[in-house]
């Protein structure tokens, strides 16, 4: 079947892809690869991938550029869920015969309850969907599908799990599918050099982080990984694909799991002149540390998620704030640029720890960072929790302009101190003098980065003045049939 893979339209600027922690518009323009989607792309003959929203494309668009395709299978998530059925409904609507499937941690965990709540799909691929997908385009009858879920006898029938995949290089590289689909123009990330370009070397995360969706739903907690060798073979043609890209990055959950392999990745990539960044824990040791920034490693991305000790143990995080603060000191001493990722919200948090995750960041005093609200999304220890606990607030995970809710309270902390803790962790950060120093310093240097650094500070200064700006659908109804054949 010609398959279209489909990142569907939402809110302007939702940034709704499997490379997105927080499926959400962001405080600044901000999206992710849809790397997730383009996996089964590169696997399947004569496919597309349409990213809606990095590509700002509404829904007659996408229903436009949807025609001839028999297959569409659309990446969702569970704040996105209810956008993504009326996407389905439209394509159905536009084209009958198309079949319509959904991918995601969402419909791996909820698979019943996903094509209960949408009649309109044809299945639901649970697991990891790249070979389950190219079975389904190559027309196999969906009974004998490892690992799908479909419509059935007025029910739902659910065939056997997949099989994680053990053989990371079997599968073919997705960077042949961006420069085919994507405007890689479109994607960016604050504290990444512009154009970017994201891509996995391995699925998978050993920590058992409570809140982390991925590896608790999809990707599992074994690392498997590609060859280095490959890695690199394909780090150097994507170099020469994309010369324009400032900075590669490496999207796998924790790509610093796995030390040796990654060390053996950085002195090939420092021999073919690649700048790289990649997620990491805040425990990478100095010898490994000065190794990947011998052989280009830009910066880290880097989850302290508390300054509580206590919140960390309860989250599972596995990590301890001198460790964390030692790290985070040698990096500097190495002149790697790390950029820190922050949750408020997680068990445990009091307006007290609040307060002590703000000093805790400030004394890092890393380059960057982002504060998340916490997320309970079905299939992770913490949603168990929130449901045992009754921690659920009854606003859902993304408000009426696709920003992020709070969707955990506690009797002792509401919604709305959440929020405005966010607030106010960003203020306290980024209103002292070395933060405001370096952004002056970086605008300074470079004209592109002095015209982004303004458009940044705009729609940040926006975020902070309130989150209530005017809801930017762009799942407006479709136009009459006329038009759509006409264009
Ligand atoms: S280390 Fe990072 S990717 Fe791994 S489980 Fe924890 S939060 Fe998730």
């Amino acid at each position: 079947m010609r398959t279209l893979f489909l990142n569907p339209p939402s809110y302007a600027g939702f940034d709704g892809g499997a490379g997105a922690r927080y499926q959400a518009r962001r405080e600044i323009k901000s999206f992710w690869f849809p790397t997730w989607l383009a996996q089964p792309a590169a696997l399947i003959p004569n496919s597309k991938l349409i990213d809606a929203p990095a590509d700002d494309l509404n829904l007659q668009e996408v229903i436009q550029r949807a025609k001839g395709f028999e297959l569409c299978v659309m990446h969702t998530s569970t704040p996105s869920f209810d956008n993504d059925v009326k996407v389905a409904q439209a394509l159905k609507k536009a084209y009958p015969d198309m079949k319509i499937g959904f991918v995601g941690a969402h419909v791996a965990v909820l698979p019943e309850e996903s094509l209960n709540a949408a009649p309109v799909l044809d299945f639901v691929a649970r697991e990891e969907f790249d070979y389950t997908l190219l079975e389904v385009a190559q027309g196999k009858a969906y009974q004998d599908i490892a690992g799908l879920s479909y419509h059935a006898d007025g029910g739902v029938a659910h065939n056997p799990d997949r099989q994680l995949i053990g053989e990371m290089d079997a599968l073919p590289s997705v960077i042949d599918v961006y420069k085919r689909d994507l405007t890689i123009e479109n994607y960016y990330i604050g504290y990444l050099q512009h154009p970017y370009l994201s891509l996995y070397t391995g699925r998978g995360c050993p920590a058992r982080c409570t809140f982390c969706l991925w590896p608790q739903t999809v990707g599992g907690h074994v690392y498997r990984t590609r060859s280095a060798q490959s890695v690199i073979d394909e780090l150097v043609r994507a170099k020469a694909l994309f010369p324009q890209v400032k900075e590669f990055f490496f999207d796998d959950d924790t790509f610093t799991a796995d030390l040796n392999r990654a060390a053996e990745i950085a002195r090939g990539l420092g021999k073919a002149g690649i700048t790289w960044s990649c997620n990491s824990r805040a425990n990478v040791p100095y010898e490994y540390l000065k190794t990947f920034k011998e052989n280009g490693l830009r910066l880290l991305l880097v989850g302290y998620e508390s300054g509580n000790q206590q919140i960390l143990n309860n989250i599972k995080k596995g990590i301890r704030l001198d460790i964390a603060k030692e790290f985070t000191k040698n990096c500097r001493a190495l002149g790697i640029i790390i950029h820190g990722t922050f949750i408020l919200g997680l068990p445990g948090e009091t307006k007290e720890t609040i307060e002590e995750s703000i000093k805790y960041a400030c004394q890092l005093d890393v380059e960057t960072m982002q504060v998340s609200l916490a997320a309970a999304y079905p299939g992770t220890e913490l949603y168990r929790q929130a449901v045992a606990n009754k921690w659920f607030d009854e606003s859902s995970l993304v408000r009426n302009d696709g920003t992020q809710a709070a969707a955990i309270r506690y009797d002792h902390l509401s919604a709305q101190d959440l929020e405005a803790g966010v607030k106010r962790f960003y203020s306290k950060f980024y209103a002292r003098p070395r933060p405001i120093l370096r952004m002056l310093k970086a605008m300074a240097k470079d004209p592109a980065e002095r015209r982004r650094r303004l458009r940044e500070g705009k729609e940040f200064l926006n975020y902070l003045r309130g989150r209530t700006d005017k809801p930017e659908s762009r799942i407006e109804e479709p136009a009459p049939e006329k038009e759509k054949v006409a264009a």
